[in-house]
């Protein structure tokens, strides 16, 4: 009885035997399709196969012409693996959704073996590998016959050092001039033939402070890239070469998690600080609000000069060492050792009171930040 009234659907023999698509798994939609045809016409006699399928629009004959129009669109796009996305007409899966319901089944959609039947085919026509995180995501829209592809932006892991004390880690928004991500992202995006870059860093340095030492970790992401096995020995040869005093090292193809995972690392990082004091510095006294500093809890209220960026609260900061290098008449060089997130700036000279206690607060008088330097990061590395 089942049997008889399977044909009167108007569908292909494929979309017949997706109805049933999970009964047997041994079996593909078309072979299932086609042995009830063979039951039905043992038991019924012939019944005239349906050639303008109204649920599939005959789309599992029309491979070669999506992968044509995928190809003509990636034209000179490097990509090496690859995932299927479509869209179909809503009232289409609802009807195809309700006729499974009505055998007392819950067979397969067919957006579902679209995407894995064409996803076959373009595996074997181009020879790349099908992917859950693939270089090209395309997406075929089958209401209108067009076809999307979506390119996976290009990943780049390093650790970059900063010798200058005039530029800022990202670019302006608006106006040029150089900036760390642009002496970087340029020479990728010549390379990668992208459209466009951004850089992600672990933390940043203030645009006056140079970043020495093992360097800071970085992610460079090129969007749109037509080449995506860039040389990176030439890359970085390309960087570091450029004149612009920041050099990259250490560099590997990563993905978008990196990112996240170096925004999140916090490492306590080791600053050469020099010190100036609007008068003479008593040593004595100096070294006593080094050592007291170190250890305790330092509140620190964000700073002004950074509040209409971020949100104003306070953090609990801890020094870890104090080392005083050399102290002079008014003017002192120190190494200090700080957590993630610790505002040194601010924690030599308070902030007005919003860090507290601070160098200034312990010694007692009002001490500044002439030159600083980031010169290690403890990755432990
Ligand atoms: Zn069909």
């Amino acid at each position: 009885m089942i049997i008889k009234s399977l044909f009167e659907h108007n569908l292909c023999t494929r979309c017949t035997g997706r109805i049933f698509a999970n009964v047997d798994t041994g079996m593909t939609n078309l072979e299932r399709g086609k042995s009830l045809l063979f039951a039905h016409k043992s038991l019924y006699g012939d019944v005239k196969e349906v050639n303008k399928c109204w649920l599939c629009n005959n789309i599992f004959d029309q491979f070669d012409k999506y992968y044509n129009m995928v190809n003509d669109l990636i034209g000179e796009y490097e990509y090496e693996s690859f995932l299927i996305g479509s869209k179909f007409d809503k009232s289409l899966l609802l009807e195809e959704e309700s006729l499974q319901n009505d055998y007392g089944s819950k067979g397969e959609s067919i957006k579902k073996e679209f995407n894995r039947e064409f996803g076959k085919y373009f595996s074997m026509k181009s020879g790349k590998e099908y992917s859950k995180y693939p270089d090209m995501t395309i997406h075929i829209n089958t209401i209108y016959d067009n076809v999307e592809v979506i390119i996976k932006s290009l990943y780049v892991y390093g650790k970059y050092i900063k010798k200058r004390r005039d530029i800022p880690q990202t670019r302006w928004v608006h106006g040029s001039g150089d900036s760390i991500e642009s002496i970087i992202g340029d020479q990728l995006m010549k390379m990668a033939l992208s459209e466009n870059y951004h850089l992600h860093g672990a933390g940043r340095e203030d645009v006056d402070v140079m970043m020495l030492g093992n360097g800071r970790e970085f992610v460079i992401e090129a969007v749109n890239p037509k080449i995506r096995k860039i040389d990176m020995d030439k890359f970085q040869e390309n960087v570091n070469s450029s004149g612009k005093n920041v050099f990259i090292s250490d560099l590997s193809f990563c993905t978008k998690d990196t990112v996240k995972e170096i925004k999140e690392s916090k490492y306590d990082k080791v600053y050469l600080a020099e010190i100036e004091s609007g008068n003479n510095i008593d040593e004595q006294r100096f070294r006593e609000a080094t050592r007291k500093l170190v250890g305790i809890e330092i509140n620190q209220r964000t700073p002004i000069r950074v509040i209409g960026n971020r949100s104003d609260i306070i953090r609990k900061k801890e020094i870890k060492y104090i080392n005083i290098d050399s102290i002079g008449y008014n003017t002192a060089i120190i190494k200090v050792c700080a957590e993630s997130g610790t505002y040194i700036k601010e924690l030599v000279n308070g902030d007005g009171g919003r860090t507290l206690p601070s160098l200034s607060s312990m010694y007692g008088d009002n001490l500044y930040i002439k030159s600083l330097d980031v010169i290690n990061i403890n990755r432990g590395d």
